[in-house]
């Protein structure tokens, strides 16, 4: 193969079941992946703590986007070059993108007031609540509530009208409000656009002829899929494609199921297609 194939994906609704979080569904085309050597690149709102345990189950060791590309680690030595604005943590390089936490958790609070809008976020909950939420273990939530770039909310009203109230509000005070598989986020000026492409552009001084994929199922997965080659769509839990990402990507490729069913799909047909395999 004279091309390289990358591979960037969201976690929740797409790697993982949006019900479950399984990935059984993929073991199969995770091994062809494997064997290919293509580089797996989680890319997700989840925590490092909570991708990490991800990564573990699948025995990957790529580098990784945390927290809507609030935070890129990369293993130390991954690249053999020093990474430009690194921070050693751990055993990981940390390119730090997002907002610092207690700012957003601070003006998420004024503009909950400023717009007379009742919300919830993940600082006002206990870790049971969130394992109520997300449906996680008390283990699980613990993780999800180690964050440092993004703060997930919900209203406690559903009410259109608010919604765009305070996603406005958010962006008027200068930061990004965006919607994943299950709440709203709040961040700083980054988003997994941002990180995939400062990511893609280490890899491409490994190697010059890359070809770059990307899988999702909603709005906070838009800046990820406009910045590869290839993008993919699976479908939400109910069967439904995310609407704002196919106005925004009218000619994206639709897998015909959801999350990790609609991942493996896609995936097979598209490395058959480029004879990758
Ligand atoms: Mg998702």
């Amino acid at each position: 193969m004279e091309e390289r194939l990358i591979v960037f994906t969201d976690l929740d609704g797409t790697f993982l079941d949006h019900h479950t979080y399984s990935f059984s569904a993929l073991e199969a085309i995770l091994v062809r992946l494997n064997k290919l050597e293509v580089p797996l690149i989680f890319c997700s709102s989840k925590t490092r703590a909570e991708i990490e345990a991800v990564r573990q189950k699948c025995s990957n060791s790529h580098p990784f986007i945390s927290e809507n590309g609030g935070g890129i680690f990369i293993p130390e030595g991954y690249f053999p070059f020093p990474i430009q604005g690194g921070m050693r943590q751990g055993e990981y390089v940390v390119i730090k993108l997002g907002a610092r936490y207690a700012e957003l958790i601070a003006t998420l609070r004024q503009t909950s007031v400023n717009t007379g809008t009742s919300i919830r976020g993940f600082n006002d909950m206990t870790i049971e609540e969130v394992a109520r939420e997300c449906n996680l273990s008390d283990a699980e939530a613990r993780l999800a509530k180690q964050r440092e770039f993004d703060e997930p909310f919900y209203l406690l009203t559903q009410d259109v009208e608010a919604e765009r109230r305070i996603c406005k509000a958010i962006e008027q005070s200068g930061y990004y409000c965006t919607r994943g598989t299950r709440f709203f986020h709040i961040l700083g000026k980054s988003d997994k656009g941002k990180a995939v492409r400062l990511l893609l552009s280490f890899f491409r001084k490994v190697k010059s002829s890359l070809v770059s994929l990307s899988l999702g199922d909603s709005q906070n997965d838009l800046p990820m899929l406009k910045e590869t080659d290839y993008a993919f769509l699976v479908q939400k839990g109910n069967g439904e494609y995310d609407r704002e990402v196919l106005e925004e990507i009218p000619n994206i490729t639709l897998a015909p199921a959801p999350g990790p069913q609609g991942w493996a799909y896609v995936m097979s047909h598209f490395l058959e297609k480029l004879a990758f395999s």
